[in-house]
């Protein structure tokens, strides 16, 4: 059963949002799943913010909880095997006592969801413009000609051709990044305030990312859309997000502007993953750096910080601390890691920067 409740307002980080607060906050989420096997603990305790016109990037490997938490936002985990808790405010809305009926209600029009896998998300069987016009039918009361006309502008909006004979293909017969673009159609057909886009690019290759990407920039310059961007890859946030949440078993591990986690990053996995992405500059025949070991099981999470088993970094700290005490994020910027401020600077500069070349 699904179950949300009101956490300790003096344990969230950033203040409170009451009273012209953050358009989306979250504060001190939680995600349970029951399972056969126990209770995964997929979101544990995570916080964050989101203003209107920003991105935020949510970066981590699969299994972080990224995915899970803005399945959260929209309400869409099953009820059944789901425990939920902790706050989040949307404009002032708190969805965490939301009925099912108010967040359908919510999805589609205040708040919509780009999916990684546009063939699967769209249905084979109805035309790419019936798909983008049921949920204007439904959200605005708009006639069967007059959604259509809004399909036909939304397929021009994200730049597909021909939109007007276009609008009644069937989604095989687009190509991937047509796919994609229609899936971002679809989504923005009501003029949502918050986009959630779960890996929109992934499946594309890489000039039709960067101009999936570029849409989605140039289209919240022109509405105002907040944008959370979930990704495994540091380099699609690069050019789009404002701010950024790095994410491991299912905690927020480090925290900043696109700036500061891309140039002056904290955390050891979070130097672990910049150093996962291709460079143009690089050496071909050095191959790419990916993290040693792999990602906890979050039946059973490691003690402590989580990312001790795949650290190499726990010398630094000394003792069993890593394995032992949890490390806390704090408030703004910063990551959750038990090495001092200069022990993380000089580390980067001396050991991690040499290894991006
Ligand atoms: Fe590594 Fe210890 Fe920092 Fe965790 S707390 S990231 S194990 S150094």
């Amino acid at each position: 059963m699904t179950t949300l409740t009101k956490p300790d307002p003096a344990s969230a980080p950033g203040g409170s949002q009451a009273g012209g607060g953050p358009f989306l906050s979250v504060r001190d989420l939680y995600v349970r799943f029951a399972t056969e096997d126990g209770v995964v603990k997929a979101v544990d305790g995570l916080s964050f913010d989101l203003e209107r016109g920003q991105t935020l990037g949510i970066v981590g490997e699969s299994g972080s909880g990224k995915s899970v938490t803005n399945l959260a936002i929209l309400g869409l985990h099953n009820p059944r095997n789901t425990t939920i808790t902790g706050e989040i405010m949307l404009d002032g809305q708190e969805l965490t006592g939301a009925t099912q009926r108010q967040l359908e209600k919510l999805r589609g029009n205040k708040m919509a969801m780009v999916f990684q896998d546009s063939l699967t998300a769209l249905s084979p069987y109805y035309t790419v413009g019936r798909q983008i016009a049921e949920p204007f039918m439904k959200h605005t009361g708009a006639s069967k000609r007059e959604a259509r006309q809004r399909a036909i502008e939304m397929l021009a909006k994200v730049g597909i051709p021909q939109p007007e004979t276009r609008v009644d293909d069937f989604p095989h017969q687009f190509s991937g990044g047509m796919r994609q673009r229609a899936m971002i159609a679809l989504a923005l057909v009501c003029d949502p305030e918050l986009l959630i886009a779960d890996e929109p690019t992934t499946a594309l290759d890489v000039t039709v990312q960067a101009q999936i990407l570029d849409l989605l920039k140039d289209l919240q310059q022109e509405t105002g859309t907040a944008i959370i961007l979930i990704t495994h890859d540091l380099g699609v946030i690069a050019n789009t997000a404002d701010d950024v949440v790095v994410m491991y078993a299912g905690r927020a591990v480090e925290r900043g502007t696109v700036r500061d986690i891309l140039k002056t990053p904290e955390h050891p996995y979070a130097w672990g993953l910049l150093g996962s992405i291709p460079r143009l500059s690089a050496d071909v025949n050095v191959p790419l750096a990916p993290i040693p070991g792999s990602p906890p099981s979050l039946l059973n999470p490691p003690s402590g910080c989580p990312f001790h088993p795949r650290c190499e970094f726990t010398g630094e700290v000394g003792g069993d601390r890593c394995s032992a005490e949890r490390p806390a994020l704090p408030a703004g910027r910063g990551s959750a890691c038990h090495l001092t401020a200069e022990q993380k600077q000089t580390i980067f500069t001396e050991q991690i920067k040499p290894r991006l070349r």
